[in-house]
């Protein structure tokens, strides 16, 4: 898999070539070269005060107006927040910019003299930086809508998937495909709604204490259970441990971990990142078993790569080496997965991260092909969903169009379900299909098991 490590992050690297301009979404939708990447990237020079090479038209010509505060400037902001992180301007780069973590090297920047409000600092910090505060924080949030049931929407779901649903004797409360993604709509924008807390507390239940690992046993794997997927779609867990269960593994999670850090690298919140970082090296510091699984793709390219900015060699010695599920599963022989899930037609979405940043669009399709499945891939609407972390709350409207236009091209082929890799994505795309009233649900592949 591809590694951003390898990339560059000197923006005087950059050949100005304009071969981004022609893969990015939101210079497509604006044709203003802030939004793509060799825009952004030459703001990056103005901000470190090297205006050499910064071509005249960009923002007016700074070399007129060396008063210009770069760090400051609501433009510029806006430049960040309006890109949806996808990566496919690194893939196309002739020059290998490591183009969005410049992006969020610039954030934490700004923000060291701007810093992010405190409501955010405060949700970064003190929320995401401290898994028993997460879920207290998700556990208010469903608490009306498990009272009141109605008052949330649901993806509708076609006769075919509802027959097939109800042969395979699901964990009912913690499925998305039984709950099909509850989501509340607050004018454009859109809050998929935490599990409840008994469906959270059923999956913990079974991966502490019902394991069933088939014999002969390949040994233990740690699990880190991924914040989004945790408040919202906990059944992937223990589908994903149920799975790995049936191929000889034992499952070890920590079920009180910190979220990763990406949230934070997407704020712009370097304390919040750094906090993190330190946080889940205290908890895997000499942990009992060798790997840990990642069933995000975001969450293990956040471990594996910008980790090392933040812990010394020593810390990063004495830590469990991040796999990811598509790595694990492309090593193992097919589980015995239930043979209904082979009657339906299921369209695959590749996570930007795992499709453009790690690289990987093909590993994950061709798995669950082994596994039996019908698995349709789409190229003409490839690419991002439109979630793009805080992307998809900034721009309601620009995020629903990305998502919309996949789920018109799955429903003209006949699609009954669609599969992914990535929480993010999974609520997004559901909440899209709520609104479209289109009944293709999006569900976790770890939901499989
Ligand atoms: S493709 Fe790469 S080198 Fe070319 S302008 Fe974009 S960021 Fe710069
Ligand atoms: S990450 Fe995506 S949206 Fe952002 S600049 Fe690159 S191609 Fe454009």
């Amino acid at each position: 898999m591809r590694s951003t490590k390898e990339y560059r992050i000197d923006p005087l690297s950059c050949a100005y070539c304009a071969k981004c301009h022609s893969v990015c979404p939101t210079y497509e939708a604006t044709g203003n070269e802030g939004f793509a990447a060799r825009g952004k990237i030459l703001l990056a020079s103005a901000m470190r005060g090297d205006f050499s090479a910064l071509p005249a038209g960009l923002l007016g010509d700074p070399r007129d107006n060396g008063a210009v505060d770069w760090h400051g400037n609501r433009e510029l902001n806006e430049y960040l927040d309006f890109c949806l992180r996808c990566y496919r301007c690194l893939e196309v780069c002739p020059s290998m910019m490591a183009t969005v973590p410049i992006f969020e090297a610039m954030r934490f920047e700004i923000a060291r003299e701007h810093p992010p409000p405190l409501p955010m600092q405060w949700l970064m910090r003190s929320v995401l930086a401290e898994r028993g505060n997460t879920r207290l924080l998700a556990g208010i949030g469903a608490l009306p809508f498990s009272l009141l049931p109605w008052a949330a929407k649901r993806v509708r779901a076609s006769d075919k998937l509802r027959s097939v649903a109800s042969k395979l004797h699901v964990d009912i409360p913690a499925s998305t495909l039984s709950a099909r993604s509850p989501t509340v709509f607050l004018g454009k924008m859109e809050f998929p709604l935490p599990a409840s807390v008994l469906s959270r507390g059923r999956v913990y239940d079974f991966i502490r204490n019902h394991q069933n690992v088939a014999q002969p046993e390949r040994g233990t794997i740690g699990y880190f259970l991924d914040c989004l997927t945790d408040i919202h779609f906990p059944g992937a867990f223990s589908g994903t441990v149920r799975l790995l269960n049936s191929l000889g593994f034992r499952l070890e999670a920590e079920f009180n971990s910190p979220c990763c850090g990406a949230s934070a690298l997407n704020t712009g919140d370097e304390q919040a990142f750094e906090k993190m970082a330190r946080s889940y090296a205290k908890t895997f510091a000499d942990a009992p078993f060798d790997r840990i699984l990642f069933t995000n793709p975001t969450c293990y390219k956040t471990v594996k790569e910008r980790y090392p900015e933040i812990l010394g060699d020593k810390e990063l010695a004495a830590l469990p080496e991040p796999v990811l599920d598509v790595e694990l599963y492309s090593e193992l022989p097919a589980p015995p997965i239930h043979p209904a899930w082979s009657d339906l037609n299921i369209a695959w979405h590749n996570p930007c991260t795992l499709g453009y940043a790690l690289g990987d669009k093909t590993t994950a399709p061709s798995i669950l092909r082994k596994w039996g499945l019908k698995i349709s891939e789409f190229p003409d609407v490839e690419g991002c969903c439109g979630y793009g972390g805080m992307f998809y709350l900034r721009y309601p409207e620009f995020a629903a169009e990305q998502s919309a236009r996949k789920l018109k091209a799955w429903q003209d082929a006949g699609i009954d379900l669609a599969i992914t890799c990535s929480a993010g994505c999974i609520g997004h795309i559901n909440a899209t299909a709520i609104r479209e009233n289109i009944p293709i649900p999006t569900i976790h592949w770890g939901e499989l098991g």
